[in-house]
């Protein structure tokens, strides 16, 4: 018996419904429950919340966030070898646990859920940050979400929460704290999972404000950072040439010197950007 519920431990679960981890699928399975209990806690006070898992796999975190006494969880996961693993822990507890057979990218979840509502994943790290893009990027604000509690590579994580002036700040750091607050909640080492991938994982928590801290267009706002980080050593008149033709001009009515690099920008003033981009 494993110590956070009556369901077999994750390896003999692994070893009955035969889930040998695929590459391609980028499958990293935790099988420590008391660290996906640990993951889950990181999420925050899930008792009166629905939480939406992406790749719950063998179901590691999802057996977690249930413990944890989540509301109810809303599984997306896109191989079906989990699916019988995954009824196991649905049955275990019983009206808690639903289960979409699909890819998240593709499956709109917002049907099977009830606010307030969290998202807990451990995710392939590339399917990770386009589902994130998309979670900070609704036209509307606030989001359907109160909170993303999400495994990255260690790399991303720091860009997430980086600040102007260092290596690790983009566009990710500018979108997620434009309209959250963010932190790292913890580091892995790979040892954690099986198989253990090449690189460091960290938690990444984020928090969605009420309102985002300066007024912008998600779009634009999108536009304009990877336009400004994508050719980041140069200086911004030329990477942002292709946005407006008169784009020295927005950029000095937005405080920014056209011969300012990306990375020296910070949050306010990437906002003033995109609405003098906007025309706004
Ligand atoms: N949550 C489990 C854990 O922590 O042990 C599994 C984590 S594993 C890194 C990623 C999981 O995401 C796998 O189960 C994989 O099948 C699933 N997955 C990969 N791409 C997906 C997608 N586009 N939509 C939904 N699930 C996906």
């Amino acid at each position: 018996m494993s110590a956070i519920d009556s369901l077999p431990p994750l390896r003999e679960v692994i070893a009955t419904h035969d889930l040998r981890a695929k590459k391609s699928l980028g499958q990293n399975f935790l099988l420590d429950l008391n660290l996906t209990a640990k993951i889950a806690r990181a999420a925050g006070d899930l008792s009166e919340c629905d939480v939406l898992e992406i790749g719950p796999g063998p179901g590691g975190l999802t057996r977690g966030l249930l413990a944890s006494g989540a509301r109810r969880v809303l599984a997306v996961e896109k191989d079906a070898r989990c699916l019988p693993a995954l009824a196991e822990i649905a049955e275990a507890y019983p009206g808690r646990l639903q289960v979409i057979e699909g890819d998240a990218l593709k499956v709109d979840p917002l049907a099977h859920l009830t606010p307030p509502i969290r998202v807990a994943a451990n995710l392939p790290y590339n399917v990770g940050t386009e589902l994130l893009v998309r979670w900070l990027t609704p036209t509307e604000w606030p989001p359907y979400w109160q909170s993303l509690t999400l495994m990255f590579q260690k790399e991303v994580a720091q860009r997430i929460v980086a600040q102007p002036g260092s290596k690790a700040y983009g566009r990710l750091a500018v979108l997620a704290q434009w309209r959250c607050e963010t932190r790292i909640a913890m580091e892995l080492p790979p040892e954690a999972f099986t198989p253990p991938p090449k690189i460091r994982s960290a938690v990444v928590h984020l928090t969605a404000l009420p309102a985002p801290k300066f007024d912008a267009d998600a779009d634009v706002l999108q536009k304009v950072t990877a336009a400004a980080f994508n050719q980041r050593r140069k200086m911004l008149r030329a990477s942002l040439k292709g946005l407006a033709p008169d784009i020295e001009d927005r950029l000095l009515a937005a405080g920014i010197e056209p011969t300012e690099r990306a990375e020296q920008v910070d949050l306010e003033r990437f906002c003033a950007l995109a609405r003098a981009v906007a025309g706004t």
